[in-house]
């Protein structure tokens, strides 16, 4: 009798047991992962963007390697991943290499880069202490615009660069800048100037260097974009400059 009981008991037990185990929690699957299985996207994107968290520059650039994601990387020389202090307070944001960027590995280091040079030096910093970067990290070709699908493809790597660095300002440079953090609807000619942010880091717009090669009637708003932030920073904004 005590035998059946403690049987019955045992199953009684059992039973529970897996009733608990039906009833609990699935197990955690992240989203990424779940929309590969449910085959909404594919293991590359799996693979390269959303399961990949580098936590230094060094990491990351490690991991984006002899990057064949996109097609931009059939003509580059080099992939210019950026340079300047790990330990940025303002990150700058251009477009994407250009002949001369391409060619040297390194971002801005052509004419537009060297007003950009003189832009960050009459800010009282210099392009060491800040760090320097591009929506895609490899030359379109012909310098035309990237297309969305480049875009798409290399903006993880600029807002992991982001991520890492936590600036305490992002300036984005032009258009194709402030659409890549923005959202498509960023208008250059009507919002820039004004506060945005990326991940709660606050982000100033203003106009490329390139087009104030072309326009430089445009400086004297870039000089007052930049004066903002400068006064965000708390760096000394000179009168009359
Ligand atoms: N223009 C850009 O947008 N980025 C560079 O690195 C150089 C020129």
């Amino acid at each position: 009798m005590e035998e059946e009981i403690r049987n019955i008991f045992g199953q009684l037990k059992n039973l529970l047991l897996a009733e608990q185990e039906m009833r609990s929690e699935p197990p955690f699957i992240p989203s990424e992962v779940r929309s590969y299985l449910e085959g909404s996207v594919s293991a590359a994107h799996v693979h390269n963007h959303e399961l990949a968290h580098p936590d230094s520059l060094e990491a990351l650039r490690a991991f984006i390697g002899e990057c064949t994601r996109c097609s931009l990387h059939k003509g580059r020389k080099h992939l210019v991943f950026g340079e300047g202090s790990p330990q940025a307070r303002l990150v700058f944001v251009g477009e994407g290499p250009g002949r001369e960027e391409d060619t040297a590995g390194r971002p801005f280091v052509g004419e537009a880069g060297r007003l950009l040079t003189r832009i960050i030096k009459a800010m009282g910093l210099t392009r060491e202490e800040v760090y320097i970067c591009n929506v895609v990290k490899c030359r379109p070709p012909g310098n035309r615009d990237p297309e969305t699908d480049e875009i798409e493809t290399c903006i993880p790597f600029l807002k992991q660069q982001l991520t890492i660095i936590r600036p305490e300002v992002v300036c984005t440079l032009g258009r194709v800048a402030g659409q890549g953090l923005l959202g498509a609807n960023f208008r250059i000619t009507l919002e820039r100037g004004n506060w945005h942010s990326h991940e709660n880091i606050p982000l100033m717009p203003t106009y490329h260097p390139a087009y104030l090669l072309r326009n430089p009637a445009a400086k004297r708003h870039v000089w007052e974009d930049v004066q903002k932030i400068m006064t965000f920073l708390g760096l000394e904004v000179k009168k009359n400059d």
